[in-house]
């Protein structure tokens, strides 16, 4: 089960439950074990899921949800603490410091994307003023060291390696050497990945730690790992000091779940996510947002921040209003991508809609959406002002869809298209919004 559908599960559960005229523990012990079938099914660990459960129970109090009060939101906020606080160990990761040398190490069985996820790592600072470095420490694997050489050279960022040398040790010290000399401040080291958690993996990881003393060792793990992150995660921890993990692949089917028992086992924060193959598919963990997406609350904090920056203040309190009344007219859809156009990175702001991102704009493919909401909004100009402020679809007849083609030098197709993205957009992400008290600072989760 990928982690949108473990949103959407809990999220039935709680509306369900929400539902019943009276909530006893029996309702309440239903919806929390339909969580648990949901948690269970996106491999996050059993143990994990028990003491979640028996958490809620803690926080909820029954007495409240018979009073009468909101009982959606009470439980709903349970469930979205206990999901932060199993995300979240509760110390930051150590966080590099320009100017002066830190040493970070990645660790991860073969295949999960560290040689990958190094260089990212290492661009991602790289674009924020750091100079790092990449050392190859994987002389296990044939190839490994072609492969940080050509992603180090696709981002223009210094590499040290050997194709000779077969001691891991030797050469991660040599690497950590040259680069402290040449006064980079990020150096980053490679180190063997295995198929499977094996002594000699863990000894050399040791040995590399031991010679290298990195000021952070980074578990990368794969999301599609399933139930095995628990004990996969805790095995490394057991013989490096893993200070951070980072979730790959988590652009793919993945369940994802298990990112929550990595951080269990290791007792670390996820730092970055990877969402794809290329260099900058690469995103800073935030564990509210992530949270609050997973739940379909939608990142209010970073949504509602941003529509600061653009829609004018007066403004913002009726749009929030129209919003969360469920009330999404092709005039709000018109501004909002008005807004949108202004606001910078489109990929950042459709990122924080929860279901837009993947549908209205694929990833590398910006300029394109781009050009794509340019050319909806050309058609909405053919509009009328009934047309525009209807938030019924339905009105669209044939003779109207071909006036808007000719108004706006476009084909009826095109206009057929414009009218199923926002039928799209209206059914399934604003939908989510109806009812949704809008709180005053914009955050879901105070
Ligand atoms: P290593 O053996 O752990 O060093 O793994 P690699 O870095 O060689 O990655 C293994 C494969 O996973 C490669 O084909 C990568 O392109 C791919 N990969 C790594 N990270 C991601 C990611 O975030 N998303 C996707 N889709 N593929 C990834």
């Amino acid at each position: 089960m990928v982690l949108a559908e473990l949103g959407g599960r809990i999220t039935r559960a709680i509306q369900q439950m929400s539902n019943v005229t009276i909530i006893d523990e029996k309702a309440l012990n239903e919806c929390l074990n339909e969580i648990t079938r949901a948690l269970l099914q996106s491999d996050v660990s059993f143990p994990l899921v028990k003491e979640m459960q028996s958490n809620i129970k803690k926080i909820v109090n029954l007495e409240d949800l018979a009073a009468g009060h909101n009982k959606r939101r009470i439980i709903e906020q349970a469930i979205f603490s206990e999901l932060c606080k199993m995300l979240d160990p509760g110390k930051p990761a150590f966080a590099p410091k320009k100017a002066k040398a830190s040493v970070v190490m990645f660790v991860g069985l073969q295949g999960a994307g560290k040689t990958t996820t190094c260089t990212k790592y290492a661009y991602y600072h790289q674009k924020k003023g750091y100079k790092p470095a990449l050392v190859c420490a994987d002389t296990f694997r044939a190839g490994a060291f072609d492969q940080l050489k050509q992603n180090a050279t696709k981002a223009k960022i210094p590499f040290y390696g050997s194709y000779t040398e077969s001691d891991p040790v030797k050469i991660a010290v040599e690497g950590v050497d040259t680069f402290k000399k040449e006064n980079c401040d990020l150096i980053i080291v490679d180190t063997s990945g295995r198929h499977k958690q094996e002594a000699t993996l863990f000894e050399e990881m040791r040995q590399v730690a031991e010679a290298t003393k990195p000021d952070l060792v980074i578990f990368v793990m794969d999301s599609s790992i399933g139930q095995a992150a628990f004990d996969q995660a805790q095995a490394f921890k057991q013989s490096v000091a893993v200070g951070a993990v980072i979730i790959t692949k988590m652009d793919g089917h993945a369940k994802g779940g298990g990112a929550l028992s990595a951080v269990a086992a290791t007792k670390s924060p996820v730092i970055f996510i990877g969402t794809g193959e290329h260099m900058d598919e690469f995103e800073v963990f935030d564990v509210k947002p992530f949270v609050s997406r997973l739940l379909g609350m939608g990142d209010w904090s970073g949504f509602v921040d941003k529509l600061q920056e653009v829609v004018p203040k007066d403004q913002q309190p009726e749009l929030l209003e129209k919003l969360s009344q469920g009330n999404f007219t092709l005039r709000i859809m018109y501004d909002l991508f008005q807004n949108i156009l202004n606001m910078g990175p489109l990929k950042e702001v459709f990122s924080m809609l929860p279901g837009i991102s993947a549908e209205m704009m694929p990833k590398g493919h910006e300029k394109e959406s781009q050009a794509k909401i340019k050319r909806y909004m050309t058609m909405m100009d053919s509009m009328t002002n009934d047309e525009l402020d209807s938030s019924n679809p339905k009105v669209f007849n044939e003779s109207r869809m071909m006036r808007i083609a000719r108004g706006s030098g476009r084909q009826v197709r095109e206009v057929m298209e414009m009218l199923e993205e926002y039928k799209r957009l209206l059914a399934k992400i604003w939908s989510k919004m109806k009812g949704l008290k809008i709180p005053k600072n914009g955050d879901m989760s105070a």
